[in-house]
């Protein structure tokens, strides 16, 4: 893509093409997908991924839903034998589905931003608030009902708190949210 510049036109970076920058060092050992607790759930495996990455399948990536289910463990990251900065790799590939629209409207893509949604409100995440937002979310009453055995289970251990959401309410993180995105110029 050309973008004006101060100089004339100018190729702008492929920002795909900088995530591969930092991971080409991968060999392909698998020891990412071995340490990954969700790797199961994943459509590619994160060694996959990576691949992908390297070979630039903008479309193949965008239309997973691998990076969306990683959860930031930083196991993978910790493990991989070049020291590659995997799980920024991650969080930097859902930023740019995000920055360019590439994200489709599925389970995984939301669940993701209604957690985010939730840290920015109340600096960590509320079960029940998250839940009812993400069932919001998705639009069908069907859903819920198939969560009701394990939120039952939940409830009896402690494990979910009754407060019911406040869906109206301010983020407590709202002002460091703002600021990151006038520093990004995202603003
Ligand atoms: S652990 Fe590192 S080197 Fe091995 S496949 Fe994963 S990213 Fe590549
Ligand atoms: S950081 Fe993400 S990709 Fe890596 S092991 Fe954890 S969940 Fe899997």
């Amino acid at each position: 893509m050309t973008v004006q510049t101060q100089n004339g036109p100018h190729e702008a970076p492929d920002p795909l093409a900088a995530i591969g920058e930092n991971i080409k060092a991968c060999m392909q050992c698998g020891t990412c997908t071995g340490s990954c607790a969700n790797s199961g759930a994943m459509d590619y495996t994160p060694r996959e991924l990576w691949r992908m990455v390297q070979l630039g399948l903008s479309d193949e990536i965008f239309a997973s839903k691998t990076f969306w289910l990683c959860s930031s463990c930083y196991f993978c990251t910790l493990r991989c034998p070049r020291g590659l900065p995997l799980t920024e790799a991650m969080a930097a590939l859902k930023r740019l589905a995000i920055a360019q629209g590439k994200w489709k409207e599925k389970k995984s893509t939301k669940f993701y931003l209604t957690f985010l949604d939730n840290v920015r409100r109340y600096g960590r995440v509320r079960e029940m608030d998250l839940m009812t937002r993400y069932f919001l979310s998705l639009k069908n009453p069907l859903t819920p009902m198939g969560f009701t055995p394990l939120g039952v289970k939940l409830m009896v251990k402690g494990k979910l708190s009754m407060q019911l959401p406040n869906l109206f309410s301010a983020g407590k993180l709202d002002a460091l949210y703002r600021k990151v995105r006038e520093v990004e110029g995202r603003s």
